[in-house]
Order: structure tokens, then C-alpha cells, then sequence
């Protein structure tokens, strides 16, 4: 098997959680801060965190553009709860400056679950993932409130009072998930991912 290289934006938030799931799903991974190093990887993952800084720093480290250009150009990317909001082209209770990256023609809501059931565990049927339901685990996530036409719903909530919202989408090679797969040891979310790479 060909090996990929997948970067993680290494802004904020999550990274190293990533790196390692990566590596356990059989890709080369290492953190992408610059320009450069975003020009050596094959695949991109925006980890969770908070999107209004992801945003806020991905200006400063002038990685907005370059980031917007792969994607646009068919870079496969995957975006876990902040980072399905950095690939949304609509995002509700956003900050009025929060920038995104686009990618998939979708409006998320951040903060969407509300007090509570601010963060939470519930499971999510995924019919590209075999093996049962992915265990999702949302904090503080978005869900989606909408998507356009191309836009392929991978997932919903199965069970509780969040049942039936959308947290699981893919358009194109763009994939994004509302809940985090890398807190958890079930690397079945970031294979899939890698196989997508592999076929890009
Ligand atoms: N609430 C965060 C945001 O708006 C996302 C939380 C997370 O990534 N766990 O970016």
C-alpha cells in the first residue's frame, strides 16, 4: 500500500490526538503550521478546538489562502467539531469576523446542542463505516443545519434528545464530523479518512 502523508493543522486544539490516531490508521502524519509544510502533505485534518481562534490564526500564519487553493484544487481534508465549522460555508452564532476554509456547501451551528446537553456521548450510525455505530463524543459541537445538493449525510444522532441532527457529512474529499473520533481508541473514522487520501 502507497504510503500518504497527512498533515494536521497545528493551530490550536487537538493536534497531537490526531497525529497519533493517523498513525494508527496507517498514514505518515506530522503538524502543519506553514505554508511549506502544507504544500508536502497528500491530506488535512482541522482538529477540534475553537474555530474563531483556528480562524483567527490561520490569518496571522497566512494559511487561510493556501488552505482555501488545496482545498478548492480536491485536497482531501476532514474536519472534526471545530473543524467541520472551518469547512462550513454558513455558519450561525459564529463570530461576524470568523473566517472558514469552505469545502463543503453546508450551515453548521456553533454551540448548537445548547446547556444541556452541552457536551455529550451518543451513538452514530455511519453507513461507510461498518462495524456499528461510531461512538461520538461532542463538546460544545456544532450540528448541521443544512447542506445543499451534493452534500452526502454520512451520520445522525441515533439515540437522546440531540436524536435525528446531522453530525456526520462528506462532499467531494471533504469530510467533517461534529463529535471527536480521536478521544476515542476507535480508529475506524481516521481509516476511513486515509483510504480517501490514498484514493485522491
Ligand atoms: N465550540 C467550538 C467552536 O465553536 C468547537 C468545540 C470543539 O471543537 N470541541 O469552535
Amino acid at each position: 500500500m502507497a504510503e500518504v502523508t497527512v498533515g494536521v493543522l497545528a493551530l490550536q486544539g487537538d493536534v497531537r490526538e490526531h497525529v497519533a490516531a493517523l498513525v494508527a490508521a496507517g498514514a505518515s502524519a506530522h503538524p502543519v503550521r506553514r505554508p511549506e509544510e502544507l504544500e508536502r502533505v497528500d491530506g488535512l485534518v482541522i482538529p477540534g478546538g475553537e474555530s474563531t481562534t483556528i480562524s483567527k490564526l490561520a490569518e496571522a500564519y497566512d494559511l487561510l489562502e493556501p488552505i482555501r487553493k488545496r482545498i478548492g484544487g480536491g485536497m482531501p481534508v476532514y474536519g472534526s467539531c471545530a473543524g467541520m465549522i472551518m469547512l462550513a460555508t454558513e455558519v450561525l452564532d459564529g463570530r461576524p469576523d470568523q473566517q472558514s476554509f469552505g469545502g463543503i456547501e453546508m450551515t453548521v451551528r456553533r454551540n448548537a446542542f445548547g446547556r444541556q446537553v452541552d457536551s455529550f456521548e451518543a451513538p452514530v450510525p455511519i453507513a461507510a463505516i461498518p462495524g456499528g455505530p461510531v461512538h461520538g463524543v461532542f463538546i460544545r459541537a456544532p450540528w448541521v443545519e443544512r447542506v445543499a445538493d451534493g452534500v452526502e449525510v454520512l451520520g445522525r444522532v441515533a439515540a437522546g434528545p440531540a436524536a435525528g441532527r446531522i453530525v456526520a457529512v462528506r462532499q467531494g474529499n471533504a469530510v467533517a464530523t461534529a463529535f471527536h473520533p480521536e478521544l476515542t481508541g476507535d480508529r475506524r473514522m481516521h481509516r476511513y479518512f486515509v483510504e480517501l487520501v490514498r484514493r485522491a
